[in-house]
Order: C-alpha cells, then sequence, then structure tokens
C-alpha cells in the first residue's frame, strides 16, 4: 500500500489546506450569470446607484450581512416548531432561555428587529440635550438618539482612523475622552453605549480590556453601560485570536465574559442572531424591564412576541446557538481575513487588518486619481458591478459628507471606503476567489475609471435614493459623457 504513513503527515512541512466550509449544502437558490453589456443597462435603468438594482440582476450580493445569510436545516426544523399562539408560546420561552443562556441577563424582550429596541430604549433612558456616548453610533443609534432629543456622540480609540495601521482592536473607545465626557457632563449621561464589533468603524473588535475600563468608568459615575451586540459572536472570536490569556477559552466563555460587564443590550438577530429578521433587547434591571414592556405593547406587540412570529422566535432561538459554533467562527474570520491578505499581496488598497464581517477598500486610494468630491467609492462600487455582477456598499461621502448649514459646501466624509459584507454560510470559498479576481480586474484598469456627480438626492438617507451621472474627466466636471458607464476611456 501506497500513501502517507502517520509520520509523514505530521511533519511541519504538510502542505496547507484551504478553508473549508464547516457544511454541507442541502438547498440551493440559484443566480443568473449575466453578461457586462446586461449590466451596463441595469446600471443605467438604476441611475447607477446600487441599491436600485433588482437582485435578480446581482451576482455576488455584498451589499449587506443583515439578515441575508442562510439558516441551517436545524433553524428551518425550529421554524415548523413555531407556536403561534399571541399569548404565552413556547417559542418565546425557548427564544428567552436562548438569549438568557448567552447573554447572562434576566430580562428579555423581544422586538422585530435592532432598531426598534434601540428606539424602545432610548425612547425611556434619553430626554432632550442628554449625551450618549459610543465607540461609533451605528446609523439607526444615531437617529435614535437624536430622535429622542440626546446627542450622540462618537469617541472612537485614535487608531481607528488610520485605514493602514495593523492595530488589533480598532473598534476600541477613546478611554481618556470618555472618562472627560462622564465628568463634564456628569448627570447628563443615562447611559453608554459599545458596539461590538464596530460597524461603522469597519466591523473591527473591541478588547475585553477595553471594555472593562469602559466598565469601570460606567461603574464609578453610575452610569449604565449597554452594548449594541448585533456581531458579540464574531467580536468574541477576534478578541479569543487575539488575547493569549483567552487562548484556551471558547468563544461563547468569552461572549459571557463580554455580556458580564454590561448591564444590558440591543441586538439585530439579522446579525449575529442567523436569522432573517428579529432582534432583541435583554438587561439586567427589572424596573426598567417592566417600563419597556409596557411601550413594547404600544408599538411592537405583546411581550412574549414583541414584533417576532412565533417561527422568527425558534429560529432566533436556534441561530443564537450555532452562532458561537467554534469551525462556523473560524470559517468565517479566517475566509474574510484571506480575501484581505490576497488584496494586499496585490497591493490592492484595503482597510488591515480585516474586520468581523466585511472587507473595506479605501477607494480615495484605489482611485487616486478622483477627486473626493466626485465620490471614488461611488465610482469604485460601480466599477466593481459592471466587471463582475458584484453588488458592494459605498460607505464614503454618498452616505456619510455633511452639509454646512450657512454655505451649503459639502464637507467630505472621514474616509472614501467600499464595504464589501459577507453574508452568513451564504458564499463559497470560490465566490471570494470571483470576488478578489474582480477587484483585481478593476484594479489593473483603475486609471481609465471617472469620478460621479448627483443628478438627482434626497435631503436625509441619500445613498438609498440618489440617482448619479458619470463624468468624462476629474478636471471638468461640466462634461458629460452620452454613453454608458462600460466604456472605458
Ligand atoms: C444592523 C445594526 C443595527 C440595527 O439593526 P436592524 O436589525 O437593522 O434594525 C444596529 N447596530 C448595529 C451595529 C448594526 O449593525
Amino acid at each position: 500500500m501506497s500513501g502517507p504513513t502517520p509520520d509523514s503527515r505530521m511533519k511541519p512541512e504538510a502542505v496547507p489546506l484551504p478553508i473549508i466550509e464547516p457544511f454541507r449544502i442541502k438547498s440551493v437558490e440559484p443566480f443568473r450569470v449575466t453578461e457586462r453589456a446586461e449590466r451596463d443597462e441595469s446600471l443605467q435603468r438604476a441611475g447607477f446607484n446600487l441599491f436600485k438594482l433588482a437582485s435578480a440582476d446581482v451576482m455576488i450580493d455584498l451589499l449587506t450581512d443583515s439578515g441575508t445569510g442562510a439558516m441551517s436545516s436545524a433553524q428551518w426544523a425550529a421554524v415548523m416548531l413555531g407556536d403561534e399562539s399571541y399569548a404565552g408560546s413556547p417559542s418565546f420561552l425557548r427564544f428567552e432561555r436562548a438569549v438568557r443562556e448567552t447573554t447572562g441577563f434576566e430580562h428579555v424582550i423581544p422586538t422585530h428587529q435592532g432598531r426598534a429596541a434601540e428606539h424602545l430604549l432610548f425612547q425611556t433612558l434619553v430626554k432632550p440635550g442628554h449625551v450618549v456616548p459610543n465607540n461609533t453610533h451605528f446609523d439607526t443609534t444615531r437617529a435614535n438618539i437624536e430622535a429622542a432629543g440626546g446627542i450622540a456622540l462618537d469617541l472612537p480609540c485614535a487608531e481607528s482612523t488610520d485605514t493602514q495601521s495593523a492595530f488589533t482592536f480598532k473598534g476600541n473607545i477613546d478611554l481618556d475622552r470618555l472618562a472627560t465626557v462622564l465628568e463634564d457632563q456628569r448627570g447628563n449621561v443615562p447611559l453608554v453605549m459599545m458596539t461590538v464589533t464596530n460597524n461603522a468603524a469597519g466591523g473591527q473588535p473591541v478588547s475585553l480590556q477595553n471594555l472593562t475600563g469602559v466598565r469601570a468608568l460606567c461603574l464609578k459615575e453610575h452610569v449604565p453601560f449597554y452594548l449594541d451586540a448585533c456581531r458579540f459572536a464574531e467580536n468574541a472570536f477576534l478578541v479569543r485570536e487575539s488575547t493569549e490569556s483567552l487562548s484556551g477559552s471558547t468563544a461563547r466563555a468569552v461572549a459571557e465574559s463580554i455580556f458580564g460587564l454590561a448591564d444590558g443590550c440591543t441586538m439585530s438577530a439579522k446579525k449575529d442572531g442567523l436569522a432573517n429578521i428579529g432582534g432583541f433587547l435583554a438587561m439586567r434591571d427589572p424596573i426598567l424591564a417592566r417600563e419597556l414592556r409596557q411601550r413594547l405593547v404600544v408599538t411592537e406587540g405583546f411581550p412574549t412576541y414583541g414584533g417576532m412570529s412565533g417561527r422568527d422566535l425558534d429560529a432566533v432561538a436556534q441561530g443564537l446557538v450555532e452562532v458561537l459554533d467554534e469551525d462556523y467562527l473560524r470559517y468565517r474570520t479566517v475566509s474574510i481575513r484571506y480575501v484581505v491578505t490576497r488584496l494586499v499581496a496585490a497591493g490592492v488598497p484595503v482597510v488591515r487588518p480585516a474586520g468581523g464581517h466585511a472587507i473595506f477598500l479605501d477607494a480615495a486610494r484605489f482611485l487616486d486619481h478622483v477627486p473626493r468630491s466626485q465620490y471614488p467609492g461611488q465610482a469604485l462600487a460601480l466599477e466593481l458591478y459592471l466587471e463582475g455582477g458584484v453588488r458592494t456598499c459605498e460607505v464614503g461621502s454618498v452616505m456619510l459628507a455633511r452639509t454646512d448649514a450657512q454655505t451649503g459646501q459639502e464637507e467630505p466624509a472621514l474616509h472614501e471606503l467600499v464595504r464589501l459584507t459577507v453574508p452568513r454560510r451564504t458564499y463559497t470559498q470560490s465566490h471570494m476567489d470571483y470576488v478578489i479576481a474582480i477587484i483585481k480586474r478593476v484594479w489593473e484598469r483603475r486609471a481609465g475609471i471617472r469620478g460621479v456627480e448627483i443628478v438627482d438626492a434626497p435631503k436625509v438617507l441619500r445613498h438609498f435614493q440618489a440617482t448619479f451621472r458619470r463624468l468624462a474627466n476629474h478636471q471638468d466636471p461640466q462634461l458629460k459623457i452620452p454613453h454608458p458607464v462600460g466604456q472605458d476611456v
């Protein structure tokens, strides 16, 4: 018999193994393989806004990881066990148990998604003029604080602004600034939030040490500490990987430690709940929970279903167990890191280190000949779709620029990024290789890529609705090219 002896397999020069998905595929959802000319037309019909594309015209959809994951066979089985009773459904009891076992928080309030949990919490705790600090507020979090009359304050750590710094915990909050705010605003801070992982800062993890620091400051100032826990499992995994003292812990144990520092959390089950819809609020304070349940009945539903159906409650209960599976978390993070490593090796400007749920291209560097007033992020996102049917999301000045109230002048966003958000368990490693190849092709022909201008845009959340036009060249914004975006100059 030939083949490797047990000894030769143990040798250090053993062939490295490729990343494999720790699951088999039982049900498939085909997508249509489109041609470039067709994608050209689709872009024009969509006014060069990727949010306006029909998903049927997209091959690899990396627009968001929210609610776009694949459920497991165990979750679909749980869906069939869902009990749709208005009150006292066993689905709620299973959901409640799963949330308690994951977070350690006693009081569990189901909501239809994350922002509904935020709405309930802030409408109850935040009064006009209150300041709510966070490492970085997610946009719905900020909107809900502002809707309650509060001020949403971002205090990201200094390392977070440098896209090329290899610092591991770029999701951290600046503890010195937090301490100053808590002192200066004593009596005016109803809670401190921490977003794990820090979505707006690139899905970067927050260290256990940083969270412990926040805990200490909150205790000292008697301010409640809440987590925006949407990606708690990815944060736990990345923290464990980068913290030597935790190397023997399970991701579940690290998650428990993280939740153990906080008084409660808001959660979107569309992220690390591994479900297509759902969310919750969970906390230790029974008096606050009682008040929140009263509000819940008015806006979401009865306390044993909130905004969810019985079958959704069961899907999330099962999802919360699966999301802490070590093999799943390793495959997910290693696969995202693989894309980043390949792009770095090809010289493509990409945000480092790899975050938990997405890959971010630095479009200002990628298209360094396109001025920021001509939206390099939007221009790059259009090219990725055109080249390979890959839908991504601009996170730059289209989404985040601020307009000066006095002058009407636009102030560009901090960074011009293109986000490739990876849905959970949805795409395979060969899809990731395809995406890398498409990015490299666009990189090769970057010199010919032109900027865009906005033709028409609503005043708020304009990135969803705006329409764009491609510019002839960056010297002359007035000169319009009549032919489609696909024709390279
Ligand atoms: C998605 C998200 C939310 C809001 O959750 P929805 O379910 O979309 O309402 C809040 N915070 C963070 C960090 C998120 O990623």
